[in-house]
């Protein structure tokens, strides 16, 4: 591809901004942290934005080419690579959205799920078993202040009161004490 001369972008040694590292339109990695970038002027917003699509390193305000590229000094063919990984990658990832695609699809009228109020009852159970260790673990421990809020917050969240033969069962299983 031969460029007009007025097409030409001019890449300027410049102080940089700070002492970080800062993505390099080229290759789509980044300069390190180095005192001086290789960078255009600034790009107009919309031309910015349309090279921020196309890098992993988000917007881009100016065009800038790391030392890396600058000592290969291939600007164009890396140019060119880049591009095309980035071409790989959308190719890759719509080969990979339509099989996700088809695997939706294969699912249709084939899942055997709980009801909703099966998985709520599930949670409680769960729930209920967790609150009972707490206890059990008060208990052990010989808190029976501690016990006595565990005992509480079960009755604020489920109005009822948190059966005790389990967590003497409990304790007793585990050998424990204060029961
Ligand atoms: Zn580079």
């Amino acid at each position: 591809m031969s460029s007009d001369k007025n097409d030409l972008i001019e890449i300027k040694c410049v102080r940089a901004r700070s002492w970080q590292r800062y993505p390099c339109t080229v290759c789509g990695g980044c300069t390190e942290k180095v005192d001086v970038h290789a960078e255009s002027d600034a790009l107009p917003p919309k031309e910015g934005s349309v090279v921020a699509e196309s890098s992993t390193w988000g917007w881009h305000d100016v065009i800038r080419v790391c030392e890396s590229c600058l000592e290969a000094g291939d600007i164009d063919e890396r140019l060119a690579q880049r591009a095309m990984e980035i071409e790989a990658g959308i190719e890759r990832r719509a080969a990979e959205s339509r099989q996700h695609v088809q695997f939706l699809r294969s699912l249709v009228g084939r899942l055997k799920v709980p009801t909703f109020a099966q998985w709520e009852e599930a949670g409680r159970a769960l729930s209920l078993e967790r609150f009972q260790m707490e206890l059990a673990s008060a208990y052990e421990r010989g808190k029976p202040e501690k016990a006595e809020a565990i005992k509480e917050d079960y009755e604020e969240l489920y109005g009822g009161q948190l059966p005790e033969a389990y967590e003497r069962a409990f304790v007793a299983a585990r050998g424990g004490k204060n029961v």
